[in-house]
């Protein structure tokens, strides 16, 4: 029997369900009948060993259903980290979450779950957005909001000067933690500014 080396995966993103490495099971795949693959449409960079049987009933339909989901090596598009797309997450997006069977994964956990923390971001600033008489720290939320976009990505840098008219609406006379929170949003707005005329010049 071949041996497997365990410290291949230490720089592999932590899944929080299933860890590191792979997941090898005793699972030995049958012949593949006529009409049927073997695995998924998008098994690139299969780890052998980590067969988990499909349950036809449940998959997403598709012309040539697949027998068993593998572990697959994945590298996220975003940290660029390698991480394992799992022969058993496999099995919860094609089954019990209706995905197509050639959807991929394309980004690790942790990036996954700060999409989600911006996706709430985004939805707490046009609430925000949308209401007409905003308090001081309801002003004070939203330029935080608009950095936390900014800084990822997801805002143009220009929406600073959005932030810099919340920051104006903040009354000069404020408690300690609005002047703690103001100073920190100043800072981080400024420091995109300058990075943004820093482009500039450079282009
Ligand atoms: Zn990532």
């Amino acid at each position: 029997m071949m041996k497997r080396k365990v410290d291949d995966y230490s720089n592999f993103v932590e899944h929080p369900r299933y860890g590191r490495g792979p997941r090898f099971t005793d699972v030995r795949p049958r012949d593949v009948p006529l009409g049927y693959r073997l695995t998924s449409y998008i098994s690139g960079n299969t780890i052998s060993g980590t067969a988990v049987e499909a349950d036809l009933e449940r998959q997403a339909f598709s012309p040539v259903p697949v027998l068993y989901y593998f572990d697959l090596k994945r590298k996220c598009t975003e940290c660029s980290r390698p991480f394992i797309f799992f022969a058993e997450e496999q099995k919860y997006w094609y089954e019990t979450l209706g995905f197509v069977l050639d959807a991929d994964c394309v980004r690790c956990t942790e990036c996954r779950s700060r999409h989600h923390g911006l996706e709430r971001q985004r939805r707490r600033y046009e609430e925000l957005f949308h209401r007409d008489d905003r308090t001081v720290d309801e002003n004070i939320a939203m330029a935080e909001c608009s950095l936390v976009l900014i800084e990822s990505g997801i805002f143009s840098t220009r929406q600073t000067e959005c932030v810099r008219m919340l920051l104006n609406c903040i009354p000069s006379k404020r408690n300690d933690t609005v002047e703690r929170r103001y100073n920190d949003i100043r800072q981080r707005m400024l420091a995109v500014e300058a990075a943004r005329s820093g482009e500039q010049t450079d282009a």
